[in-house]
């Protein structure tokens, strides 16, 4: 059974990571792709693609994103658009290649990425519906969110999360790569602690187990790759219907035990102590000088500090009970991927379905 593995990091760096990818129980090819990327001394971009659109463009897709992406990952300036700037960058590779590429027409491909820091702190990035979580301690929480409908129509309130484990249209994207959409990816900054653990993965994972089995194993107390490995046979013990593509990028725990009970924590303490001193003095003198001003100090107004998620709009044009009838019709601009639900589908049968729904979508 083909599998890819790879892993980074070692037990004096700041971050570990490792992940897998596996065709699957049902399929003939893996579209699913990761990337992990050492950039500078402790500091990783890891990334997982989910490519669709036919046998050809599903693969290409999700190797081009990830490759164009990582290129145009420029050094500097502000993280998270960095991240943006780059996956824009991927998102018109692909579409470029599908417009001058008949067999590859319609290809998309979802794209999850984290940029992990020396100073701790993370961007990342969403678009499709593969998703990032973060672990700490034994919780388990979603920070993407999905780009998908029935993921519409749970924030809308229109179905339950149960409803949409088996929705007929689970498989409609309303975001991805190479669309033809105007891409407006979801990002993120976030600090981190010793001890955190993320976990990228594809649908072929999140749609096989539920998140408690997730957590389970992502917490467990073993080494990364045996994590890895757990995640990929528990979605394959569930069926394996998709490829499944699992990385987990962890903070080291003990780095931060060691700089504190190093000989240098004293005498940065005492130095911080001297350094506070006319910083406080400074502090008070402006607090008084408000306080006794009438107007003299004007007020600045100060930007919202931007909120940690960037969440797209709900832009769906159908609504209400029509969702739930599995004959409803896509509209321009859905994007499709290869079901999951194939157990009442041969593989034929769903590829035919696919390839349908997608040149209906690029009919003009
Ligand atoms: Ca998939």
């Amino acid at each position: 059974m083909a599998e890819d593995r790879t892993e980074t990091g070692s037990e004096k760096s700041l971050w570990r990571a490792a992940a897998r990818t596996h065709l699957g129980l049902r399929r003939e090819s893996n579209q699913d792709r990761f990337l992990i990327a050492e950039r500078g001394e402790d500091h990783l971009l890891v990334a997982v693609a989910d490519g669709m659109g036919g046998v050809a463009g599903g693969e290409v897709a999700s190797r081009l994103g990830l490759e164009v992406f990582e290129a145009n990952l420029a050094e500097g300036g502000i993280r998270r658009e960095r991240l943006r700037e780059a996956v824009l960058a991927a998102d018109n590779a692909i579409t470029g290649e599908s417009v001058v590429r008949a067999d590859l027409a319609g290809m998309g491909t979802t794209l999850v990425a984290l940029e992990a820091r020396a100073d701790g702190m993370l961007s990342w990035l969403n678009v499709g519906d593969s998703r990032i979580y973060r672990a700490q301690g034994e919780s388990l929480e979603q920070i993407s969110s999905d780009h998908s409908l029935v993921a519409d129509l749970v924030r809308a309130r229109q179905i339950t999360p149960e409803e949409a484990e088996t929705h007929p249209r689970r498989n409609v994207l309303t975001m991805a790569l190479g669309a033809d959409k105007t891409l407006d990816p979801e990002t993120g900054d976030l600090e981190t602690v010793p001890g955190d653990r993320f976990l990228l993965c594809s649908d072929g994972l999140h749609g096989m187990i539920p998140d408690r089995d997730i957590a389970r194993i992502l917490t467990a107390d073993w080494d990364i790759n045996a994590r890895c490995d757990s995640l990929v046979e528990a979605a394959l013990d569930a069926g394996g219907t998709d490829n499944v593509t699992v990385l987990i990028l962890e903070r080291h725990p003990s780095r931060r035990a060691a700089v504190l009970s190093g000989g240098d924590g004293a005498a940065g303490n005492a130095s911080t102590i001297w350094l506070s001193i006319p910083l406080a003095l400074i502090l008070l003198l402006l607090i008084l000088r408000l306080l006794s001003s009438d107007g003299g100090f004007g007020y600045v107004p100060v930007d919202p500090a931007p909120s940690d998620t960037t969440h797209i709009e709900l832009d769906l044009p159908i609504v209400g009970d029509q969702l739930l009838d599995s004959n409803t019709q896509l509209t321009p601009g859905d994007i499709v991927r290869d079901p999951l639900w194939s157990d009442s589908l041969s593989q034929d049968s769903s590829e035919m379905m696919n390839n349908d729904d997608v040149n209906r979508r690029r009919r003009p």
